[in-house]
């Protein structure tokens, strides 16, 4: 290792072909260094990873009985790997081929947001799509069969959500409502008027499908919301933050096992996602 740093200091200080060509490759490597971090650096993360990885138990105990360092088992006896295998090697190649435990790699952060999210991070944001589609349904078909109308706001115009029963989410956006509708009418009016919630469909610009196709997720008004994408079109491309939404409003979402879209670099202040593993303390 000596004998090689030193073979680079000399070449470094000669300013030979070798050593620019170490140093771009140094810069290059660099930049992914997060997503390398993130997909294929391990060995530190492990424990972390394993910590995120049991608050699926505690999340979802209906569905999953047990995390190993390798793998989710679900209560039919189905093993899950944590590793699939792929490793990503920019932001866009994570969000299109995650391992299950890239989805847990990122903490989100509970409760009043008091600094703008970091570069990138967007925790909640990475999901192994083969988890939803064995909790939710993998087809629309499949979907469907499990959607409860769920009423909205009294002041949403008789408006109805469609929201999957499995976990209770119907049942959790009830009591969600019953305390939407306690707040004042300045907070209540960004979801006094949503703008979805069910719909097989993939995430504009993407392949991926949306958590909106599980039955999981609550667009609210968009007249108050923010998009990252109505101010970028590249996943890397730098963004100022914006956001329009009260924090309690966020808060009692959160409440009710729901993460916002809000909390992500990649902000979509108008999506609300069931996810209580990422709301459970860890
Ligand atoms: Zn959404």
């Amino acid at each position: 290792m000596a004998k090689l740093h030193s073979r680079r200091l000399v070449d470094f200080r000669m300013g030979s072909k070798l050593s620019s060509a170490y140093l771009s490759q140094t810069v290059r490597l660099w930049r992914f260094l997060p997503w390398i971090m993130l997909g294929s650096i391990t060995w530190w993360l492990g424990p972390i990873q394993t910590l995120a990885a049991q608050a699926l138990v505690a999340a979802y105990p209906d569905h999953i009985r047990a995390v190993t360092d390798q793998a989710v088992i679900w209560q039919d006896g189905e093993v899950m790997p944590l590793d699939s295998g792929h490793r990503p090697t920019s932001l866009a190649s994570v969000l299109d081929r995650p391992n299950l435990k890239d989805q847990l790699a990122l903490v989100y952060p509970k409760g009043r947001l008091l600094t703008s999210p970091a570069r990138n991070v967007d925790p909640g944001r990475i999901r192994y799509e083969p988890f939803f589609k064995k909790m939710y349904g993998a087809t629309e078909d499949a979907v469907r069969q499990q959607l409860v109308a769920v009423s909205w706001l009294p002041g949403s115009s008789g408006q109805k959500l469609l929201l999957t029963r499995i976990n209770a989410v119907d049942q959790r956006v009830a009591m969600l409502v019953q305390e939407l509708s306690l707040l004042p009418d300045s907070m209540q009016r960004v979801v006094a008027h949503p703008a979805g919630s069910f719909h097989w469909r993939t995430i504009a610009g993407t392949n991926r499908m949306s958590a909106h196709s599980f039955g999981i997720a609550i667009d609210i008004d968009m007249a108050y919301s923010d998009y990252w994408r109505w101010h970028a079109d590249k996943e890397e491309a730098p963004l100022a933050y914006r956001n329009r939404i009260p924090h309690e409003v966020v808060e009692m979402f959160e409440k009710h096992g729901f993460i916002w879209g809000g909390k992500w670099y990649h902000y979509d202040t108008m999506h609300f996602e069931f996810r209580p593993e990422l709301l459970t303390p860890q």
